[in-house]
Protein backbone atom coordinates (compact mmCIF):
# COMPACT_ATOMS: atom_id res chain seq x y z
CA UNK A 1 0.00 0.00 0.00
CA UNK A 2 1.04 3.16 -0.73
CA UNK A 3 1.94 5.75 2.07
CA UNK A 4 2.63 9.61 2.21
CA UNK A 5 4.11 11.46 5.26
CA UNK A 6 2.10 14.54 6.58
CA UNK A 7 4.12 16.99 8.55
CA UNK A 8 1.48 19.15 10.90
CA UNK A 9 2.87 21.89 12.25
CA UNK A 10 0.73 21.92 15.80
CA UNK A 11 1.15 23.12 19.40
CA UNK A 12 -0.61 26.02 20.81
CA UNK A 13 0.66 30.23 20.75
CA UNK A 14 4.19 30.43 21.85
CA UNK A 15 5.10 26.16 21.72
CA UNK A 16 4.88 25.43 17.63
CA UNK A 17 6.01 22.43 16.37
CA UNK A 18 6.52 20.02 13.24
CA UNK A 19 5.62 16.72 13.76
CA UNK A 20 5.31 13.82 11.06
CA UNK A 21 2.92 10.94 10.54
CA UNK A 22 3.27 8.19 8.01
CA UNK A 23 -0.23 7.23 6.56
CA UNK A 24 -1.20 4.71 4.30
CA UNK A 25 -3.53 6.01 1.38
CA UNK A 26 -6.80 4.70 -0.48
CA UNK A 27 -7.92 6.07 -3.22
CA UNK A 28 -10.89 8.81 -3.07
CA UNK A 29 -8.75 10.23 0.34
CA UNK A 30 -8.96 13.86 1.04
CA UNK A 31 -6.94 16.04 4.40
CA UNK A 32 -9.90 15.61 6.39
CA UNK A 33 -9.77 11.46 6.04
CA UNK A 34 -5.52 11.34 6.53
CA UNK A 35 -6.48 13.22 10.08
CA UNK A 36 -9.03 11.11 10.79
CA UNK A 37 -7.04 8.44 10.50
CA UNK A 38 -4.10 10.46 12.74
CA UNK A 39 -6.90 10.56 15.41
CA UNK A 40 -7.57 6.85 15.43
CA UNK A 41 -3.70 5.78 15.73
CA UNK A 42 -1.40 9.06 16.68
CA UNK A 43 1.77 7.91 16.38
CA UNK A 44 4.50 9.64 14.62
CA UNK A 45 7.07 8.74 12.24
CA UNK A 46 9.21 8.20 14.89
CA UNK A 47 6.85 5.71 16.81
CA UNK A 48 5.90 8.13 19.39
CA UNK A 49 2.52 8.30 20.88
CA UNK A 50 1.51 11.34 21.15
CA UNK A 51 -2.02 13.53 21.55
CA UNK A 52 -4.61 13.35 18.38
CA UNK A 53 -4.00 16.58 16.36
CA UNK A 54 -7.10 19.05 16.37
CA UNK A 55 -9.19 20.48 13.50
CA UNK A 56 -11.84 21.87 12.50
CA UNK A 57 -14.54 20.65 10.04
CA UNK A 58 -18.24 20.70 9.06
CA UNK A 59 -19.87 19.98 6.15
CA UNK A 60 -16.98 18.19 4.14
CA UNK A 61 -18.51 19.71 0.91
CA UNK A 62 -16.81 23.69 0.57
CA UNK A 63 -19.81 24.99 1.73
CA UNK A 64 -19.22 25.74 5.67
CA UNK A 65 -15.37 27.11 5.81
CA UNK A 66 -14.72 25.68 8.79
CA UNK A 67 -11.54 23.35 7.61
CA UNK A 68 -9.49 25.90 5.76
CA UNK A 69 -6.02 25.53 6.51
CA UNK A 70 -2.49 25.80 5.00
CA UNK A 71 -2.36 22.61 2.61
CA UNK A 72 1.20 22.95 1.54
CA UNK A 73 1.76 26.36 2.16
CA UNK A 74 -1.50 27.48 0.17
CA UNK A 75 -4.91 28.66 2.02
CA UNK A 76 -7.41 25.95 0.96
CA UNK A 77 -9.99 23.79 2.59
CA UNK A 78 -8.60 20.57 3.55
CA UNK A 79 -12.13 18.90 2.59
CA UNK A 80 -11.81 19.88 -1.05
CA UNK A 81 -8.10 18.59 -1.29
CA UNK A 82 -7.49 15.35 -3.09
CA UNK A 83 -4.48 13.55 -1.62
CA UNK A 84 -3.94 11.62 -5.12
CA UNK A 85 -3.86 15.90 -6.98
CA UNK A 86 -1.72 16.59 -4.03
CA UNK A 87 0.50 13.97 -4.69
CA UNK A 88 0.33 14.84 -8.19
CA UNK A 89 1.41 18.51 -7.60
CA UNK A 90 4.00 17.78 -5.05
CA UNK A 91 4.71 14.39 -4.22
CA UNK A 92 4.07 12.38 -1.84
CA UNK A 93 5.01 14.39 1.31
CA UNK A 94 2.27 17.06 2.39
CA UNK A 95 2.25 19.61 5.24
CA UNK A 96 -0.95 20.93 7.18
CA UNK A 97 -0.36 24.37 9.01
CA UNK A 98 -2.72 26.91 10.63
CA UNK A 99 -4.37 30.07 8.93
CA UNK A 100 -1.54 32.55 10.44
CA UNK A 101 -3.79 35.69 9.96
CA UNK A 102 -6.40 34.34 12.43
CA UNK A 103 -5.34 33.68 16.55
CA UNK A 104 -4.30 30.86 16.91
CA UNK A 105 -5.89 27.79 19.23
CA UNK A 106 -4.28 24.45 19.03
CA UNK A 107 -2.92 22.49 15.91
CA UNK A 108 -4.80 23.49 13.22
CA UNK A 109 -7.64 25.18 14.73
CA UNK A 110 -7.98 29.16 14.74
CA UNK A 111 -10.21 31.82 15.58
CA UNK A 112 -11.95 32.99 12.91
CA UNK A 113 -14.59 35.20 14.86
CA UNK A 114 -13.15 38.03 13.34
CA UNK A 115 -14.64 37.18 9.89
CA UNK A 116 -18.07 37.46 11.14
CA UNK A 117 -17.05 40.62 13.47
CA UNK A 118 -16.42 42.29 10.16
CA UNK A 119 -19.59 41.04 8.39
CA UNK A 120 -21.15 42.89 11.58
CA UNK A 121 -19.43 46.31 11.17
CA UNK A 122 -20.43 46.54 7.45
CA UNK A 123 -24.19 45.18 8.37
CA UNK A 124 -23.56 42.08 5.93
CA UNK A 125 -28.25 41.16 6.36
CA UNK A 126 -31.05 42.55 4.87
CA UNK A 127 -32.88 44.73 7.31
CA UNK A 128 -36.56 44.05 7.44
CA UNK A 129 -39.06 45.65 10.01
CA UNK A 130 -41.41 43.03 10.14
CA UNK A 131 -42.22 39.04 9.47
CA UNK A 132 -45.55 39.61 7.65
CA UNK A 133 -45.83 39.02 4.02
CA UNK A 134 -45.04 42.27 2.04
CA UNK A 135 -45.75 40.79 -1.52
CA UNK A 136 -42.93 40.14 -3.88
CA UNK A 137 -40.29 42.55 -3.69
CA UNK A 138 -38.51 43.89 -7.07
CA UNK A 139 -37.17 41.99 -9.36
CA UNK A 140 -33.43 41.78 -10.34
CA UNK A 141 -32.38 41.20 -14.05
CA UNK A 142 -30.62 37.68 -15.09
CA UNK A 143 -27.08 39.68 -14.97
CA UNK A 144 -27.56 40.95 -11.05
CA UNK A 145 -28.78 37.48 -10.15
CA UNK A 146 -25.62 35.62 -11.22
CA UNK A 147 -23.68 38.34 -9.72
CA UNK A 148 -25.24 38.23 -6.24
CA UNK A 149 -25.09 34.31 -6.50
CA UNK A 150 -21.49 34.22 -6.87
CA UNK A 151 -20.91 36.62 -3.90
CA UNK A 152 -23.74 34.41 -2.22
CA UNK A 153 -21.06 31.71 -1.62
CA UNK A 154 -18.73 33.09 0.46
CA UNK A 155 -18.55 30.87 3.52
CA UNK A 156 -16.08 33.43 5.53
CA UNK A 157 -13.78 30.44 5.13
CA UNK A 158 -10.55 33.87 5.57
CA UNK A 159 -8.53 31.90 2.92
CA UNK A 160 -8.96 35.37 1.25
CA UNK A 161 -7.47 37.33 4.14
CA UNK A 162 -4.64 34.93 4.63
CA UNK A 163 -3.40 35.79 1.10
CA UNK A 164 -3.66 39.21 1.19
CA UNK A 165 -0.36 41.22 1.97
CA UNK A 166 -2.62 43.94 3.76
CA UNK A 167 -3.93 41.86 6.12
CA UNK A 168 -1.21 41.83 9.01
CA UNK A 169 -0.48 42.87 12.27
CA UNK A 170 0.18 46.62 11.49
CA UNK A 171 -2.78 47.30 10.09
CA UNK A 172 -6.72 47.36 10.72
CA UNK A 173 -7.72 46.00 6.63
CA UNK A 174 -11.06 44.21 6.92
CA UNK A 175 -10.06 41.88 3.82
CA UNK A 176 -11.74 41.15 1.08
CA UNK A 177 -14.84 38.89 2.11
CA UNK A 178 -16.86 41.78 3.84
CA UNK A 179 -15.95 44.10 1.17
CA UNK A 180 -17.76 41.92 -1.63
CA UNK A 181 -20.52 41.10 0.81
CA UNK A 182 -21.04 44.91 0.81
CA UNK A 183 -21.70 44.82 -2.77
CA UNK A 184 -23.65 41.79 -2.59
CA UNK A 185 -26.29 43.59 -0.47
CA UNK A 186 -26.15 46.72 -2.57
CA UNK A 187 -27.37 44.90 -5.19
CA UNK A 188 -30.45 43.33 -3.59
CA UNK A 189 -33.17 46.05 -3.79
CA UNK A 190 -34.00 45.57 -0.22
CA UNK A 191 -31.01 45.20 1.43
CA UNK A 192 -29.77 48.45 -0.27
CA UNK A 193 -31.77 50.56 2.37
CA UNK A 194 -28.76 50.11 4.56
CA UNK A 195 -26.34 50.84 1.63
CA UNK A 196 -25.01 54.24 3.02
CA UNK A 197 -24.13 52.51 6.59
CA UNK A 198 -22.09 50.12 5.10
CA UNK A 199 -20.10 52.15 2.44
CA UNK A 200 -19.31 54.55 5.47
CA UNK A 201 -17.96 51.26 7.46
CA UNK A 202 -15.77 50.83 4.59
CA UNK A 203 -14.80 54.45 4.33
CA UNK A 204 -13.29 54.02 8.06
CA UNK A 205 -9.80 53.37 8.52
CA UNK A 206 -9.32 49.54 7.50
CA UNK A 207 -11.45 50.10 4.75
CA UNK A 208 -11.77 49.40 1.32
CA UNK A 209 -8.54 52.31 1.00
CA UNK A 210 -6.28 49.71 1.98
CA UNK A 211 -6.53 47.14 -0.46
CA UNK A 212 -3.07 47.33 -2.34
CA UNK A 213 -5.01 45.06 -5.39
CA UNK A 214 -2.04 42.60 -4.87
CA UNK A 215 -5.23 40.33 -6.24
CA UNK A 216 -3.62 37.00 -4.40
CA UNK A 217 -7.38 36.96 -2.63
CA UNK A 218 -8.74 36.41 -6.12
CA UNK A 219 -6.32 33.26 -6.66
CA UNK A 220 -7.27 31.60 -3.54
CA UNK A 221 -10.65 31.91 -3.14
CA UNK A 222 -12.25 28.84 -3.20
CA UNK A 223 -15.40 29.92 -4.48
CA UNK A 224 -13.98 32.32 -7.49
CA UNK A 225 -15.83 34.88 -6.12
CA UNK A 226 -15.58 38.42 -8.34
CA UNK A 227 -13.12 39.95 -5.78
CA UNK A 228 -11.46 42.61 -7.59
CA UNK A 229 -14.76 43.53 -8.83
CA UNK A 230 -16.47 43.73 -5.85
CA UNK A 231 -13.64 46.04 -4.57
CA UNK A 232 -13.25 48.12 -7.21
CA UNK A 233 -16.97 48.75 -7.20
CA UNK A 234 -16.84 49.37 -3.08
CA UNK A 235 -13.98 52.04 -4.25
CA UNK A 236 -16.27 53.85 -6.67
CA UNK A 237 -19.25 53.42 -4.00
CA UNK A 238 -17.54 55.27 -1.00
CA UNK A 239 -16.30 58.06 -3.39
CA UNK A 240 -20.10 58.70 -4.31
CA UNK A 241 -21.13 58.31 -0.94
CA UNK A 242 -18.44 61.51 -0.22
CA UNK A 243 -20.35 63.32 -2.15
CA UNK A 244 -23.42 62.80 -1.11
CA UNK A 245 -22.50 63.54 2.46
CA UNK A 246 -20.53 66.61 1.85
CA UNK A 247 -23.77 67.88 -0.11
CA UNK A 248 -26.13 66.76 2.40
CA UNK A 249 -27.87 64.51 -0.44
CA UNK A 250 -29.66 61.11 -0.43
CA UNK A 251 -28.27 58.64 -3.05
CA UNK A 252 -32.03 58.79 -4.66
CA UNK A 253 -31.48 62.27 -5.60
CA UNK A 254 -28.86 61.73 -7.63
FE1 LIG B 1 -13.33 32.36 1.53
FE2 LIG B 1 -13.59 33.45 -0.94
FE3 LIG B 1 -15.25 34.19 1.02
FE4 LIG B 1 -12.67 34.93 1.08
S1 LIG B 1 -14.20 35.56 -0.42
S2 LIG B 1 -13.85 34.17 2.81
S3 LIG B 1 -11.68 33.13 0.19
S4 LIG B 1 -15.08 32.12 0.13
Amino acid sequence: MVSIDVKIFRGEPGNQYWQTFRIPIEPGMNVISVLMQIQRNPVTIEGELTTPVAWESGCLEEVCGACAMLINGYPRQACTALIENLIQENGSTISLAPLTKFPLIRDLVVDRSLMFEHLKHVKAWVEVDGYYHAGSGPRLSQEKQEVSYRLSTCMSCGCCSEACPQVNSHSSFIGPAPIAQVRLFSIHPTARLLHADRVRALQEDGGVSQCGNAQNCVRVCPKNLPLADAIAAAGRDTTLQAWYDLFGLQERCL
